[in-house]
């Protein structure tokens, strides 16, 4: 570059400055722009340039040059730069890894000029993979772009919205969380408020400058605002948007529709746009599971490991009309909505044994997602097995072998009290459960302890005030509390498809076969169910195979 006949300094290259010098001279375009208010409200102007060769680096504009400067300074324009304080790129959150950074003195010269080679701003967006799999910087700052999929947390303080958190899928289905801060997670807030069912699918998210929090137990990994420079957009009409949706659109859902019930779960949180598994759930081990203290719906990883043998068998006396269970009544046998049956209907509940990292907890399949799972109907596969020559109920067929399953995500009810839990949906998806073993793996470590329940259950009943749980961080204005009150209220269990039938209270049922009561119907409506013995000891078949 430099020649004797010259007295010009050519071009240096950004890659090349450290502090060896000040007198750099670059040719560059601006590709970031962003104002900082400082602690006493002195402003400064932080920009990323770029040269030809594409590589990038932070350079300040100090207060007391604004007014030198600042009116020529755009995004975008491409300038003559020279003379400048280095200084070591030791911020604890980097705008780019150089390792150095450039203040604007006294002494720099800045001139507008024409360099077209050099590439225009872009987003720099972060790949939730390489963040899945451990690579990625927590001190660097990266955009990031991902559709919406549901509010997991709001964390209010003294009346006044302090974070929300929320998870984000990317084009390739892996999700990450988001926890944005403040005033960003005030304007996340009102966006979602604004949901009504007709905003655009997917409902994509852009968050510029962002971070990567590591996970650091009990708070998941996730990425999160930095400073003043993060900017929130929501379906922002960009071509990074148009180019994500269209990908997004490949994308095979994630939960298998096996199950409606979700979508019924959902309709309790304003925030609920979809059907994914994920909906309005959190995420809990089953180790944490076994130490709630009242029902919630919640997501786990599980593996099914057997069929446990129980004195109902592997079914229920059902109603022809609804899900409920039947008893006789005179000379007709009635469900709890007063259908009337020639006979019962015989629908599933298969008790299972799930398993996770040593913590063993008793799941059933009731009779929609059996069925659909197995790909017969209960009363079929009882037809199949007398024909076959077993007509004992109590004999379990092969085919509910099916259910056992490897390791994989469940959506649940859960209750307390070492009661088996309802399973309400199963998903195939093997990037979901990567996604959720990677994102919760230091949860399961080191929080199983935590009566999780009993604390939530606290705030929903006792104090208005928020109590800090680390990443669950809850106030009795939180959305998924919202979601738990209504499933133990408001919702009319007895429609959702997967909802166990009403409590018998036979005399003779073990521990394993009485539905829990917070399975049964409304508390107001519960003393409509009487004490009776338990109906197949004396209409169902008694013969042994
Ligand atoms: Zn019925």
């Amino acid at each position: 570059m430099e020649d004797d006949e010259e007295v010009a300094r050519g071009f240096d290259k950004i890659t090349d400055i450290d502090q060896s010098k000040d007198v750099w001279v670059l040719a560059v375009r601006i590709v970031d722009l962003w104002p900082v208010i400082g602690k006493y409200k002195s402003e400064s102007l932080e920009m990323i340039i770029k040269d030809a060769e594409a590589d990038v680096i932070h350079i300040t504009l100090p207060k007391e040059f604004l007014n030198a400067f600042k009116p020529q300074l755009f995004l975008n324009q491409t300038y003559e730069m020279e003379n400048f304080k280095v200084s070591n790129n030791d911020s604890v959150v980097k705008a780019c890894d150089h390792r150095f950074r450039l203040t604007i003195t006294g002494a720099t010269v800045i001139s507008k000029q024409d360099f077209p080679d050099i590439p225009m701003a872009s987003f720099n967006f972060k790949d939730f993979g390489e963040v899945l799999d451990g690579k990625y910087r927590p001190d660097l700052v990266v955009d990031v772009i991902g559709a919406f999929q549901d509010v997991t947390n709001t964390n209010r303080g003294n009346g006044r919205l302090r974070s929300i958190t929320f998870t984000l899928k990317d084009a390739s289905g892996n999700i990450l969380h988001c926890c944005l801060w403040d005033d960003h997670a005030k304007l996340c807030a009102d966006e979602f408020d604004k949901f009504d069912g007709t905003q655009p699918q997917p409902f994509v998210i852009l968050v510029k400058h962002a971070r990567v929090k590591p996970e650091q137990a009990p708070y998941p990994l996730c990425f999160t605002n930095t400073w003043d420079g993060t900017r929130v957009m929501f379906n922002p009409p960009l071509l990074d948007v148009a180019l994500f949706k269209e990908k997004f659109k490949d994308l095979p859902s994630d939960a298998l529709s096996l199950s409606q019930t979700a979508s019924q779960y959902s309709q309790a949180s304003q925030f609920s746009q979809n059907t994914d598994i994920m909906s309005n759930a959190k995420f809990l081990s089953l180790a944490e599971i076994s130490n709630i203290s009242q029902e919630l719906s919640c997501v786990t990883v599980a593996e099914i490991i057997k069929l446990n043998a129980t004195r109902h068998g592997w079914t229920y006396d059902g109603c022809n009309q609804c899900t409920r269970s039947v008893k006789l009544e005179g000379d007709k046998w009635m469900c709890y909505h007063k259908h009337k049956n020639d006979e019962p209907l015989p629908r599933y509940k298969v008790e299972v044994t799930a398993v996770h990292k040593e913590e063993k907890i008793r799941f059933i399949f009731w009779d929609d997602l059996s069925a659909s799972i197995l790909k017969i109907s209960a009363a079929e596969l009882r037809k199949k097995m007398v024909r076959a020559g077993h007509t004992n109920p109590r004999t379990y067929p092969k085919t509910l072998d099916k259910l056992l399953q490897k390791k994989k995500v469940f959506k649940i009810k859960a209750l307390p009290g070492g009661n088996p839990c309802s399973v309400l949906q199963v998903s195939d998806s093997e990037p979901l459960l990567a996604n959720l073993e990677k994102q919760f793996g230091l949860v399961e470590a080191s929080s199983s302890k935590e009566p999780l329940g009993l604390e939530m259950a606290d705030i929903g009943t006792s104090s208005k005030q928020s109590v800090s749980l680390g990443f669950l961080e809850l106030s009795s204005k939180d959305t998924s509390m919202v979601a738990v009150e209504s499933l133990c209220g408001e919702n009319d269990l007895s429609v959702t498809s997967s909802t166990p039938p009403a409590k018998r209270l036979s005399m003779d049922d073990t521990d394993s076969e009485v539905v829990p009561a917070t399975q049964d119907v409304q508390p107001t409506q519960r003393s409509t169910t009487k004490v009776t013995k338990p109906p197949r000891n004396t209409k169902t078949p008694k013969t042994e195979r």
